[in-house]
């Protein structure tokens, strides 16, 4: 037997922890010694091992296995000197733990390789509970057994909450997630239990808990949330999502009832933010749905933005109804999914980060119209929408620079609208990109002003040119019982035009508004009473019509 292996200094590594083990590879007999510990925990034949990596292969996962065969036959053929993974592997009582392993290979002068060397640690050891909340770990779900028990889990996140982050800064959120962590415990029923899943992310498991009272207890810790006070006297509020499933009915294994709480959560986060929802066939309906979404789109956009087209709705001249310019809307059709609203697909886009390209194809769009239009029809205003997260891109700023000088376009026609301006975390780089836009010509619009709820924040903040009134206050403002929304657009729009702002009223659906509007100060009117968002083509004879009058 190999000197490597008799050796004290095995032994005293060897038992110096029990979540860590050695092992040591001769390569040249292939025979290799791994701590008594790791022996006993896997339940191998014996410390010294012939062919180790086929015999462990067998306690590997299977989803694992060609992680695992990938990293170690890298070594064992000379490409590579360090073999380092994670994965799981089976102990004695048949469950998988998550190991870590690392190893290097020591070579001799000649530099073929005799020795591999490593350790493995165990990393259910580790992290049982969170250091921040005290609560267990999302690791310690693993030793929950929900096959024999019966009852409800609920998966509660908190919404905004980076926002709190950015708002009031790093020690002010894990202020707010120990007072949320607290609050939970002091509502748990007895015999619940509790777990830190992620970052904002909190699991109760109520085994024997009906409905009612997994319901009572989330409008209590919602309640509670909605008035946190900080130790220096600061008082925040905060809304509560949550999902929630039978065990073991809607979910008879552990990663079955994790996937199928993040489903209820996202739903409901989409859906019914602050609310609780319950599993339902709709919610898995609804998952399948955006994944298929998700790969339509992006074979789609694979290939060249097939099924993309951009659609236009004009802006008008309060008093003429004269046709001045336009937004681009974005339509689309998927090859296997052919009824996704604008809304629904441009939030998977954005979810998955695929409306980075499609953005970039919209605003050369946009760019491109507005020159082939200004022979014939002369200078409109064209905008296009442009979330948050596009404007914090890299690439933005250069993109749209030249873009402008490939069709030669004057950028003070081209409108960029900032829409969901409520998701803002960072006012002051916005600001300062916004700043550079106008600087270099552009006019910059903030969308749906008046229903997102930083809007008023936003305006202090931005310098902008165009603030768009929100639909849902103008639709109905003809009928009667509207008179509140008809004193907010009209102070509305005398504050902007004190602040020096021009406006876009959106959502003019009919005469009677088209005249209540056209009498107050706005700047232009958009709306179905004008037009519905169309083609290229029909708009282009919109504004040969148009030039007629
Ligand atoms: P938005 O920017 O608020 O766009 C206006 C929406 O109001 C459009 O819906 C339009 O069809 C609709 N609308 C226009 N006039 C009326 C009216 O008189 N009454 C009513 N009830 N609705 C009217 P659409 O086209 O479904 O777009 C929905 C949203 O999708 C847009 O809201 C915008 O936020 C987003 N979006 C559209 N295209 C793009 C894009 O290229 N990029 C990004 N990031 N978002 C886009
Ligand atoms: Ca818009």
């Amino acid at each position: 037997m190999s000197d490597i292996f008799n050796n004290e200094l095995f032994e005293a590594f060897a038992a110096a922890s029990d979540n860590v083990y050695i092992y040591v590879c001769d390569m040249r007999t292939n025979i290799s010694r791994w701590s008594r510990a790791l022996v006993e925990y896997f339940n191998l034949s014996g410390e010294y091992i012939e062919n180790a990596g086929a015999v462990w292969e067998e306690h590997i996962h299977p989803e694992d296995r060609a992680l695992y065969n990938e990293d170690i036959n890298g070594v064992f053929s000379g490409a590579k000197s360090r073999h380092e993974c994670q994965y799981r592997a089976m102990n004695r009582d048949g469950e998988y733990v998550w190991l870590e392993c690392k190893g290097s290979v020591i070579k001799d002068k000649d530099g073929t390789p005799i020795i591999f060397a490593g350790l493995m640690t165990r990393l259910d050891g580790q992290n049982k509970y969170d250091s921040l909340t005290g609560l267990p770990t999302a690791h310690e779900l693993y030793h929950y057994n929900i096959s024999e028990k019966k009852g409800i889990a609920v998966l509660m996140g908190l919404d905004g909450f980076r926002k709190v982050v950015s708002s009031y800064g790093y020690n002010a959120g894990d202020e707010v997630l120990v007072l949320f962590s607290r609050i939970l415990k002091d509502s748990c029923g007895r015999g619940w239990s509790l777990f830190r899943f992620s970052g904002d992310e909190f699991i109760a498991l109520a085994p024997a808990a009906g409905k009612e009272a997994v319901e009572e207890f989330f409008s209590g810790i919602c309640e509670k949330a909605d008035a946190l006070e900080l130790a220096d006297g600061q008082k925040i509020s905060i809304s509560v999502s949550g999902g929630a499933l039978l065990f073991p009915e809607d979910a008879d294994s552990r990663e079955k009832l994790i996937k199928r709480l993040e489903n209820c959560l996202e739903y409901a986060k989409m859906h019914h933010r602050g609310s609780l929802v319950f599993f339902s066939e709709e919610i898995v309906k609804q998952h399948r749905r955006s994944l298929a979404l998700r790969e339509d789109l992006k074979q789609c956009i694979a290939d060249g933005f097939r099924g993309f087209e951009v659609f236009f709705q004009p802006f008008v001249d309060p008093d003429t109804h004269r046709i001045t310019g336009c937004e681009c809307l974005l339509r689309w059709k998927g090859e296997q999914i052919r009824d996704s609203c604008p809304m629904e697909f441009i939030k998977v886009l954005e979810e998955y980060g695929g409306i980075r390209e499609v953005g970039f194809w919209v605003m050369e769009e946009a760019i491109r119209h507005q020159v082939e239009w200004r022979e014939k029809f002369g200078d409109l205003r064209v905008s296009f929408n442009v979330s948050y997260q596009q404007f914090m891109d890299e690439e933005f700023e250069e993109r749209i620079n030249q873009c402008l000088e490939k069709y030669g376009c004057d950028p003070s026609n081209i409108i960029i609208e900032l829409t969901e301006s409520c998701q803002v975390d960072k006012p002051q780089e916005l600001a300062s990109m916004f700043d550079r836009l106008r600087e270099r010509g552009f006019k910059v619009a903030l969308d749906d002003f008046g229903t997102a709820y930083a809007s008023l924040e936003m305006l202090k903040a931005l310098h902008v040119d165009y603030i768009k009134v929100e639909h849902s206050f103008v639709r109905e403002l003809s009928e009667p019982g509207h008179d509140i929304d008809y004193v907010i657009i009209d102070n509305l729009l005398a504050m902007c035009r004190r602040l020096g702002y021009d406006s876009i009223v959106e959502g003019v659906e009919n005469h009677e508004v088209a005249d209540i509007v056209g009498k107050m100060d706005a700047t232009l009117l958009q709306g179905y009473f004008f037009s519905r968002p169309v083609s290229r083509n029909e708009f282009e004879k919109l504004l040969e019509e148009d030039r007629e009058k």
